[in-house]
Order: C-alpha cells, then structure tokens, then sequence
C-alpha cells in the first residue's frame, strides 16, 4: 500500500510546475500542484507578470511606430494616441482567459489542484497555509513520495535612499497613470524592455545602467549596435550611470544621479535580476542545499541534498527562461515516471533567446567573444543593412546579423540578430545549430526572397 496522500506534490504553478505537474499525472502518477495565488496564479510569472504581458504591450508600442511609418507607405492618419485603460483592460482579460486554460488543463489531467502557501516540514510532507470556509487562516497537511519545488523566482534590488518609491516589472503593468517620465535603472532583460516598450508607448524614458554596455553576456558587436538604435530612437540610455537616492515632491519623483545632476519623473522601474523564491519554505531546516544566491543546488536529475526533493526552473539557478524551464520538467518527468524514450540532457550553450526591444535581439550559441575563448581559429561573417521595409517608412532603423564559425570543422558555433523579429527568425536558425549545422550546409541553402532571413544564408 503506498503510504502518501500523493506520489508527486508540485509546489508552484508556473512554467515549470504546471508542465511537471501535467505531464506526470498524464502517465498515472497521483500528483497534487500547490499554487500561492490560486488559479490567478497559474502560469506563473511567464503569464501573470512576464513573458506573455510584456509581449502584449510590446505588440502595443509597435503600433504606434507602424502607423508613422505607414506614411512613407502613402496612409494618411491623425497621430495615434494610447488608451491605457483600454489596453490594460484587454491585458487582464487575456491573462484571466489562460489562467482558465492552465486550469482546465490540470483538471483533465488529473491533477489535484490546491490553492495556499505551501511549506516543507519534513522530506516527504508539504503544510499549505489556507482559507478555511469562514475565511479564518488555515492549515492542511499532505504526504507526498516526492516533492518538487518550482516557487520561481522575485525582483532583487539594491540598497538605496528613497528605495521604498521603486517599482518592480509587475507594477508597470497596472500603473496608474501612465508614467509619462519613466526612469529604468539595470541593463538586463527587463532593464532594457520595458525601457524600449514604454518608450514605444510614448514615455519619456531614462534608462541607467552602471557598466560600459547593456546586456552583459551577450555578443559585444551586438550590444552596441542595440545600444545604438536605442539612442537612435530617443531613448536616453545613460552608461556608467547610477542612482544615489529617490524623494517623492508633489511634482514627482526627484533622482539624484551618481553623476551629481537629478532627473523628475513620474515612477522609477528596478529591473537589477530575480533572485530564487525560497523563503519561507522551510528548506534550511531540512537541509536542502542552497546556493550563493539563495538557488536550490540540484544536481544534472534535479534532486536536492534532501532525496525526496527535488527542483526545477528559475529556484534554481541563473538562466531564467521559461523554455528552460518547461525542458528541465520534461527532462525530470521522464526520468523519474519513464517515458520509453529518454530526452537528451539540455546543451545550455545552445538556449535560443531574444531580447524584445525595439529593434529585437535574439541569438542562439556562442557570442564571438566565447567563441575566440574557446577555440583556436574561429571566422566571423557579419553585415549590417537597411531592411527593404525601411526603404519607404524614413525610418533609420539598422539591422545587423552575424554568424560564428570554427574553422577547423566549419561548424556554426554562434548565431545573432538586432532587427525586426529577431526572435521569430533566430528560432527557426537555433534547429539548424542544434543539428550541428556547418557554413558549407547554410551556403547550400537557398533563401526565400525578399526577406530579411535570407541574409543568415548569403552571407560570404
Ligand atoms: P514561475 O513561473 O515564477 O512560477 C512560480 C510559481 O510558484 C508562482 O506562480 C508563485 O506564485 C508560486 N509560488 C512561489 N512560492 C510558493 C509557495 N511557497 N507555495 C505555493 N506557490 C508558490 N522568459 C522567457 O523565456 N521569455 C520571455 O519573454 C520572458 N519575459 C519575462 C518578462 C518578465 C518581466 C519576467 C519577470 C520574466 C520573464 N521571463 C521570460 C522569465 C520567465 O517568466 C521565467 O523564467 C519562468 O516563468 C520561470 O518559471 P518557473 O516555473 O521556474 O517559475
Ligand atoms: P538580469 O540579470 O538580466 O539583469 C540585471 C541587471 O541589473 C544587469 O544589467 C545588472 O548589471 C543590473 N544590476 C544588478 N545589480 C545591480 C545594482 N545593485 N545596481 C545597479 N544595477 C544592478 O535581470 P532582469 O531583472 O533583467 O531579469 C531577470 C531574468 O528574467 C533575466 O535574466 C532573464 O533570464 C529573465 N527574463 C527573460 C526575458 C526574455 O527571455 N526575453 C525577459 C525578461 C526577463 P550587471 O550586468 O552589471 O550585473
């Protein structure tokens, strides 16, 4: 007789919890999946508060810039003008509608849905802070054979004078009104997305990063010339630039910057990285090993120091995506559950990403940088041109591509983008990369005319 309530108890209902969740009880497994913010919570942070909010309003501020430059294109019109409410309202209904759809999918999976704080008192026995039916705090206790953490992760920011004003990525979505002077301070993902849509969406924004170049990690040749189109657009990207304190006047929020000069806006955005959700979990007093930065350590399975436990997805580590995440719970579910035909284990050289700024960035493998690093001779093919699209909207915009070879086996090491749906196109190219594609094989691959891709297959 099996002694628990469950086999597998999943805390958290974001990407990685809900794919773990789901594809276990599809093959038999009882599983119960706790989430803290009920069924508005489901989805996690990619839903509520991430990839899919910030993509709407990134469709939002290409509207804008579509219609100026529909004139060069002969259409005449009045200046658009943004109806906040009206696209905040949509955003929220849209979100609510997947929230139902995560939830219906749960159901007819089978999984044992929950709604509370869940916390670890032992290896094999979860307690989950709840409402009872009165509405008076309650307790439950369930026994699991394993437990999953999947709690995600949440804004980390500095110390700092007046750090009470700032806002995290989640408040942009609902502020109200909408900050027609917007400071962004960090030079990430967020940092650099929200700087570019809420530009995009007629905010006057000032963007402040603290090293040389935005969006450290990625190939330097593109970073600058992102950094560039930015500046290009109006956007008042500052490097080398800080923060020293935040005071709210009547007139707004008064910035003393590092550099001695100050700045009014009307809401200042931290987007300076996501730590791991663990506290509260009670993970220290079982043992779990934890991290520098708070991660769960798990090893290449995803089991904790405590053998019961095990966990996936941005608790755990530095790279916080929510493809990354859904793999690892794939790659768990098979492991632990058996599939009949086990996933290769995740190459992290080769996470395709993308940066949804105003030209895009996306790329997938090496930057040319790693590239030189890691191998002897490695050749580069670049270019840089004007998309016929811009031809006709006066706009400036640039695109720039690039392509990384070694040269002892002519295989693609690094592929990059700055242009127009860089992540549309980098995708399709990422098959190619995983595949172990060579220059020779693109060479050999005929473009589709006219496109903006088919530059990734003539470049020479
Ligand atoms: P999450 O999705 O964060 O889910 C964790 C869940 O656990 C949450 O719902 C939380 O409420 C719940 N929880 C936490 N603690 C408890 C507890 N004790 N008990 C019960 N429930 C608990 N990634 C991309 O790939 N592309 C993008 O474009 C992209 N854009 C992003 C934009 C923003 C603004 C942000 C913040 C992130 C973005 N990401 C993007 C990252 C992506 O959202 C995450 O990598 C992904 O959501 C991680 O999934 P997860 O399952 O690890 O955690
Ligand atoms: P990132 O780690 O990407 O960037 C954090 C930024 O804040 C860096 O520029 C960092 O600078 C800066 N920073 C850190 N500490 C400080 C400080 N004390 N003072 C000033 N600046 C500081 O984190 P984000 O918050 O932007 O995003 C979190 C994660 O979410 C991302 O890493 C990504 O994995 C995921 N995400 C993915 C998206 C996508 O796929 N399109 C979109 C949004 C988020 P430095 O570089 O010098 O350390």
């Amino acid at each position: 007789m099996n002694p628990y309530d469950f086999d597998l108890f999943v805390i958290g209902g974001g990407s990685g919890g809900v794919r773990a969740a789901r594809m276990a009880a599809q093959r038999g497994v009882r599983v119960a999946l706790a989430e803290a913010h009920g069924q508005a919570g489901l989805g996690g942070t990619c839903v509520n508060a991430g990839c899919i909010p910030k993509k709407l309003y990134g469709y939002a501020a290409h509207y804008a810039t579509a219609q100026r430059e529909s004139q060069g294109y002969g259409w005449e019109a009045a200046p658009a003008r943004l109806n906040w409410a009206t696209l905040k309202a949509n955003r929220a209904r849209e979100l609510a509608r997947l929230n139902g759809v995560y939830a219906d999918l749960l159901r007819a999976s089978g999984v044992a849905l929950l709604e509370g704080w869940a916390r670890l008192l032992d290896p094999h026995t979860v307690s989950l802070a709840t409402l009872n039916a009165d509405g008076s705090p309650g307790q439950r206790r369930f026994s699991a054979a394993r437990i999953l953490v999947a709690t995600g992760a949440a804004p980390h920011l500095p110390h700092f004078k007046g750090r009470e004003h700032a806002l995290h990525s989640s408040d942009l979505f609902e502020i109200e009104p909408f900050p027609q002077r917007l400071l962004v301070v960090g030079g990430g993902y967020i940092a650099c997305e929200f700087a570019s849509i809420f530009h995009g969406l007629g905010a006057q924004v000032t963007q402040l990063y603290r090293g040389e170049q935005i969006l450290r990690g990625f190939d330097d040749e593109l970073r600058h010339f992102l950094a560039a189109e930015l500046l290009k657009q109006g956007l008042d990207l500052r490097l080398q630039a800080g923060v020293l304190g935040l005071e709210r006047h009547a007139d707004g929020l008064h910035v003393a910057l590092e550099d001695g000069n100050h700045l009014v806006v009307d809401a200042a955005l931290y987007a300076t990285g996501r730590r791991p959700n663990v506290q509260g979990l009670g993970l220290e007093e079982l043992g779990v090993a934890l991290g520098a930065q708070g991660e769960i350590v798990v090893d290449a399975q995803f089991q904790s120091s405590v053998p019961s436990v095990y966990a996936l997805g941005d608790v755990t580590g530095p790279m916080q995506l929510t493809p990354v995440a859904l793999a690892q719970a794939m790659r768990l579910v098979d492991r632990l559950y058996g599939s009949g035909h086990a996933r290769p284990a995740l190459d992290l050289d080769l996470v395709p990403t993308a940066v949804f700024t105003h030209p895009s960035l996306a790329t997938v493998g090496l930057s040319e940088e790693q590239a030189r690093q890691r191998y002897p001779r490695v050749r580069v093919y670049r270019s840089e041109f004007r998309a016929l699209r811009h031809t006709l909207s006066a706009s400036s915009e640039r695109t720039l591509i690039k392509l990384i070879v070694n040269d002892a086996d002519d295989r693609v090491l690094g592929l990059h983008m700055v242009g127009a749906e860089a992540g549309e196109i980098v995708q399709g190219f990422a098959v190619a990369l995983q595949a172990g594609a060579t220059k020779a094989q693109f060479d050999a691959t005929l473009g589709i005319h006219p496109t903006v891709a088919e530059e990734f297959v003539t470049l020479r």
